[in-house]
């Protein structure tokens, strides 16, 4: 049975996000529909649509919740609704002049990344003197730290997806097409436990160059490197990992290489511990590729966080000077992208420890040998 928190759990977050608010110099945090939400509350409406829902959370009062009033009482419902003010609005009226009666006219907020510009641009409509900025510049270490629970969630995600990885190996490569293995794949991660597949990319031979090809219709063969990247979400945390397989036996080139992208994930992973800033990860990870001579090749940030979206703070690459923190949680995935050749992509997730880290991908990374 997955962990379900409780309205003393989204209490403790609402404060917290008061209290980084206030330490980041703002009135507090204007929050729409979505992981922040969700993060916040527990609070999921049925769907996003055009009818506001806009929960706000000074720095010195209690938060409040506006829905439209025909949805209130899911809202009711939702387990973190104790620790708020709800109020509603009916059609036919001026949502955002009922909202602006949660918000400082003057005030300066951090809102949703993904609050939909209608809304914004209705609050700046209704309070021309207040003042935005996005959540992610404001706020970006809101979600980055994960308490037990989630940890836990998040291991259970990426133990679901390491099955997923040892299905697939068993499965038939050559001779089928790229769409037929990913749908294998999507296949095992829900067999495994997850309600939604995000993503399921097979990159073959030269498609493994571009690191988001998703699938397509080529036909694997014999001598094929081929990269999977796969991830989706179980109990609300997501998984997303990362394997680079061969059809039958590599070249020597193809193990050299893979072989420097196994140390460089290796040495991203070493670097890990408290109080050392992110970009010190990307920076082990790529030494060891550049110092190979793959340096252009290796096109992308080293990692991204991940909880319950799959790409969020903090994001390991040069000029992230955040520090980590135990409970952080991560990708480490350098790559070596050969255009019209291959490519090989490593990724585990990791969790920042006391000392350390620790991987929630425990897969092998040495370069698996399909059929
Ligand atoms: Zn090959
Ligand atoms: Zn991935
Ligand atoms: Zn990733």
């Amino acid at each position: 049975m997955a962990k379900t928190f409780t309205a003393e759990d989204f209490g403790a977050r609402i404060e917290r996000a008061g209290r980084m608010a206030e330490a980041a110099g703002l009135s507090g945090v204007v929050v729409t529909p979505g992981a922040d939400l969700l993060y916040l509350t527990g609070y999921v409406p049925v769907a996003i649509t055009e009818r506001l829902t806009m929960l706000v959370v000074p720095s010195d009062r209690e938060a409040a919740m506006i829905v439209p009033v025909l949805e209130r009482p899911d809202a009711e419902s939702a387990p973190g609704s104790s620790n708020l003010t709800l109020s509603d609005w009916a059609d036919g009226n001026d949502p955002y002049e009922a909202a602006a009666e949660l918000l400082d006219p003057e005030g300066r907020y951090a809102i949703s990344d993904a609050a939909w510009a209608m809304h914004l641009l209705g609050l700046q409509r209704v309070l021309p003197d207040s003042h935005y900025v996005s959540t992610s510049d404001a706020l970006p270490m809101l979600r980055a730290v994960k308490d037990a629970d989630e940890l836990e969630l998040l291991a259970a995600a990426g133990e679901a997806a390491d099955a997923a990885f040892y299905d697939i190996v068993g499965v038939r490569f050559s001779g089928r097409k790229e769409s037929e293995v990913a749908a294998d794949l999507a296949e095992a991660l829900k067999a495994h436990g997850h309600s939604t597949v995000e993503f399921t990319l097979v990159g073959s031979g030269p498609n493994g160059a571009n690191p988001h090809h998703e699938f397509g219709e080529r036909v694997l063969r014999e001598g094929d490197m081929v990269v999977l990247d796969f991830g989706g979400i179980k109990d609300g945390y997501t998984s997303d990992t990362t394997r680079t397989v061969h059809v039958g036996e590599p070249t020597e080139e193809e193990r050299k290489v893979h072989e420097i992208v196994e140390q460089a994930q290796q040495a991203g992973f070493e670097a890990v511990r408290p109080g050392v800033a992110c970009q010190e990860v990307d920076r082990a990870s790529r030494k060891l590729i550049v110092d190979a001579g793959y340096g252009e090749r290796f096109v992308h940030r080293t990692g991204h966080g991940i909880g319950l979206t799959a790409h969020e703070p903090p994001y390991m690459v040069e000029g992230e000077e955040h520090v980590l923190e135990p409970g952080m949680c991560f990708s480490i995935e350098p790559g070596i992208y050969l255009p019209n050749e291959f490519g090989v992509r490593i990724e585990d997730i990791v969790a920042v420890t006391d000392d350390g880290g620790r991987r929630l991908n425990t897969t092998p990374r040495e370069l698996t040998i399909v059929a």
